[in-house]
């Protein structure tokens, strides 16, 4: 066989409601007086890749080389598997056709690609309930924090007051799809309407939607997107950007080197001079994740094959019973901006009167075997904002909260979760 027969692989099985085979899904781990299969409630952080992927990736290994190198057997082949994948991916995205999809390494490498690129002048606008990976990258830049609001109308009406007095000049929204604390879904399109009417660009972080929900450029209108791929079932170590071509052909390489330059010339001065490529390529120098692309292209098959309506419909049965569960417990207090009726993917973060995260969390993996996030999760003025401005300290993103500091404890699932 060789890896063109990866792709006429059978469909995954799209009949019943079960759960995607995932990895990890039979993993017994200590808990209590004797073990438990785990229970992995934390894709949010990362999802258990696809078993799907993962066959992909190893009827593929024995074949894979440097892509872009010559004639060479194994280049070809890769070359050919590398922009097959880019194509699926565009594909997934609902991309258009003069859209670039770029391979990064993660959300947050696609996002500092974005602000590496913007025009100068470019001024940003970003919620204050960003995720760290929006709301860090265009330090140094002319940046306008919007206030977390309460509710989807209440984040187009702020967005559409601070563009109506912003000064002229090239403008970028950025703004995620779904939180990765309340699981809210954001007013995407309509935020891509209000800043198109206004002339600026919006970037969609889809890190958490992705992986729960279609996404679809075009419909959205939104000028570009960025996912990761270890939270859409595949391994970690790539992700995407994806949208407007542009930005991303007339700006310097964000990493110069080998693969992004066409011709490099040492001039008679002694300094050197490239021309750099004109197409994805020209922010992929180096030698890029073949397989990490690969992996990518194979989630968004399986994702696409199982059927975008089923896996939402199944996600919110669990999100219906993690959610009536939770609202019999006079003690929990279940983390939202925009209420209790709002859409929302199946993340879900609440605090629990009398315990700590950590606590809560430990005792869950202790006592039950289930694994799921405390913490701030990234978001510290989110954090800020749902618990109170004392609640979150100064401290470490993801480590163990500090004496004093406060979070929240985080539950998430996905195409892998049973749902019996
Ligand atoms: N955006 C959101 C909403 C996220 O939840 C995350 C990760 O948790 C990121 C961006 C950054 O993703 P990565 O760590 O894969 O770069």
């Amino acid at each position: 066989a060789t890896p063109a027969a990866v792709t006429l692989r059978p469909p995954v099985e799209t009949g019943g409601d079960g759960p995607l085979p995932v990895l990890g899904a039979d993993v017994r781990v200590p808990a209590g007086a004797g073990t438990r299969t785990y229970a992995a409630l934390d894709y949010a952080a990362s999802a258990p890749v696809l078993r799907r992927v993962w066959e992909d990736v190893a009827e593929y290994a024995p074949w894979y080389g440097s892509v872009h190198r010559g004639a060479g057997h194994l280049s070809q082949l890769s070359t050919d598997l590398f922009e097959r994948s880019r194509a699926t991916v565009a594909d997934f995205l609902g991309c258009r056709p003069d859209d670039d999809v770029v391979f990064t390494r993660s959300t947050t490498d696609s996002l500092a690609l974005l602000a590496a690129v913007l025009p100068a002048g470019t001024r940003v606008f970003v919620f204050a309930s960003e995720h760290h990976a929006v709301l860090l990258p265009w330090r140094g830049r002319a940046v306008t924090w919007l206030d977390v609001p309460r509710s989807p109308q209440e984040a187009v009406a702020l967005l559409d007051h601070a563009l109506d007095g912003a000064p002229e000049g090239p403008k970028l929204v950025c703004v995620t799809g779904a939180s990765n604390v309340t699981g809210e879904l954001w007013p995407v399109a309509e935020l891509a309407a209000v800043a198109h009417r206004h002339g600026a660009r919006i970037a969609l972080d889809a890190a958490q939607l992705a992986p729960h929900h279609p996404v679809d450029i075009g419909a959205l209108d939104v000028d570009y997107a960025a996912f990761s791929g270890h939270k859409l079932y595949a391994p970690f170590g790539a992700g995407v950007l994806a949208g407007r071509a542009d930005w991303l052909r007339e700006a310097e390489p964000y990493l110069a080197g080998g693969g992004a330059s066409r011709s490099v010339v040492r001039g008679a001065d002694g300094t050197v001079g490239a021309r750099w490529h004109t197409s994805a390529a020209r922010h992929e120098a180096g030698s890029p994740n073949v397989i990490g692309a690969y992996a990518i292209a194979s989630a968004c098959r399986a994702l696409t094959e199982a059927g975008a309506d089923r896996l939402v419909a199944r996600e919110q049965r669990l999100l219906d019973r993690l959610r009536a569960g939770l609202a019999r417990l006079p003690q929990v207090r279940v983390l939202s901006l925009f209420g209790a009726d709002a859409p929302r993917v199946g993340v879900v973060s609440f605090t629990v009167s009398g315990w700590s995260c950590r606590e809560f969390a430990t005792a869950l993996a202790d006592e039950y075997g289930i694994g799921v996030r405390d913490g701030l999760f990234c978001a510290h003025p989110l954090l800020r904002a749902l618990l109170g401005a004392d609640a979150v300290a100064p401290g470490a993103c993801g480590g163990a909260p500090e004496e004093g500091e406060l979070g929240a404890v985080r539950v998430s699932f996905g195409a892998g979760t049973p749902c019996g």
